[in-house]
Parts: structure tokens; C-alpha cells; sequence
């Protein structure tokens, strides 16, 4: 191979949105404020390494200003049992939350 890859070709699977070179193939599908005071954002995206035979995964990344992203993918077939606790737990903290501000009053 010769010559300097093209930073923006695109990619030869339909659904990536990546271009140029990658590891992991990637359709963006929502990036989200989901820190206090909308610091940091988490990203849900479909993710596929660039190998024989991968798994197309969904890929949880997370951005703060103050660290680098941090991402990791998950097996399709767990996400709706992990969106389910997402749910629980935000639930639980929301109660606790509304009890805290209901002693200080
Ligand atoms: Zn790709």
C-alpha cells in the first residue's frame, strides 16, 4: 500500500458514519447532556470493531471537559435489561432526592 489514505473516504459499510481510517465501524444515534448541570455528555451509538465476523454492538460513550471519552460497548441483547435499572435506579434517586428536600424544609 503507497500513498496517504484519504481522510474523508467514506466507509464501505452503509451504515458507518465514520470516515478515513477506523477501528470500529459507528452510526452516531443520540448524544445526550447527562451530567449535573449538563457537564459532560454520554453518546449511544451503534459499534462494530473492524473485524472478520464482529458483532455489530451499542456503544455507550462518555465526554467531560476534564477527561478523556471513555466508551464502552455492549451486547445488544443486554442493553434493554440495563436500560431497565438506568430506569429503577433514576427512579430511586429521584424519591431519595425529593425526601432529602422534604426534612430540610
Ligand atoms: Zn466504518
Amino acid at each position: 500500500m503507497t500513498g496517504a489514505v484519504d481522510r474523508n473516504a467514506a466507509c464501505s459499510v452503509k451504515w458507518c458514519d465514520e470516515t478515513g481510517t477506523h477501528a470500529v465501524h459507528r452510526k452516531y444515534i443520540a448524544s445526550l447532556p447527562a451530567g449535573l448541570r449538563g457537564a459532560g455528555l454520554v453518546g449511544v451509538n451503534l459499534a462494530q470493531r473492524v473485524q472478520p465476523r464482529a458483532t455489530v454492538c451499542v456503544e455507550l460513550t462518555v465526554t467531560t471537559p476534564w477527561a478523556s471519552t471513555a466508551g464502552h460497548l455492549f451486547a445488544a441483547s443486554c442493553v434493554a435489561d440495563i436500560a431497565v435499572a438506568l430506569t429503577e435506579a433514576a427512579e430511586r434517586a429521584t424519591e431519595l432526592h425529593a425526601i432529602r428536600q422534604g426534612n430540610n424544609e
